[in-house]
């Protein structure tokens, strides 16, 4: 198996079965359209801070460079890496910016919700966190949330240990998730832990005999 991703990892965790239609059968992933909108913003934003493509100047290129101006990094393609993707051997994540602002180390991680949580969202703090342990990120670097609809929203987070704590387990959900690739050849063969929100988001329900609906069914006779 290669590199693991945290959202690899996290499909594993939700349910493994999930993840084996993906990577085991390789079934093609329709998009949501949450997703569709959430690759278009990200798709304008890089191409105007990759070419400074005045085209792509829409209300998210605008906000994106407002943050990142606020956070001191101002040249398109100059103070700033844009999709990065940082790896060892063993797990990868893709980063939309990291810049350098003084001393500091700046990785921003664009996000597409219509409105931004109260607090920051756990998970979304976790994979910051994980991104500043691969990018080798020290104590006072920042890890930046940003919504680029929502014009200078973003929330800030500082490198902490967690960094290391999310990496050990991805290696961990790695391990496991060799171990399905080393006993079974199809999804079909894969352990399914169905749940109302996992079933009813899943992309790959219509292949799933083992679906939250179908074992509500079974209980019920
Ligand atoms: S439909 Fe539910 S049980 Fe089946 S693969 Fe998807 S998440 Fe797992």
């Amino acid at each position: 198996m290669d590199k693991i991703s945290f959202s690899q990892a996290n499909m594993f965790q939700e349910c493994p079965r999930k993840w084996a239609y993906k990577y085991i059968d390789q079934l093609p992933e329709p998009k949501s359209p949450a997703q569709e909108h959430g690759t278009h913003v990200h798709e304008r934003i890089e191409d105007y801070l990759k070419t400074g493509n005045m085209l792509a100047l829409d209300k998210f290129v605008y906000y994106a460079k407002n943050i990142l101006a606020s956070l001191g990094l101002k040249k398109y393609g100059k103070d700033y890496q844009v999709e990065e993707w940082l790896q060892d051997d063993q797990v990868r994540g893709k980063v939309d910016v990291i810049g350098h602002y003084a001393d500091q180390k700046i990785i921003v991680d664009w996000k597409t919700k219509k409105k931004p949580a109260k607090f920051m969202n756990p998970k979304t703090i976790s994979q910051l966190h994980l991104y500043g342990c691969l990018a080798d990120a020290k104590d006072g670097d920042l890890l930046v949330e940003c919504y680029p609809e929502q014009a200078k929203t973003y929330e800030i987070a500082y490198v902490s240990d967690m960094g290391k704590r999310e990496y050990d387990r991805l290696i961990g959900i790695k391990f496991n998730a060799e171990m399905v690739v080393l006993n079974c050849d199809s999804a079909d063969d894969v352990k399914a832990t169905p749940g109302e929100f996992e079933c009813t988001f899943c992309p790959f329900l219509k292949h799933c005999d083992s679906s939250y609906e179908i074992m509500k069914k079974q209980l019920k006779r």
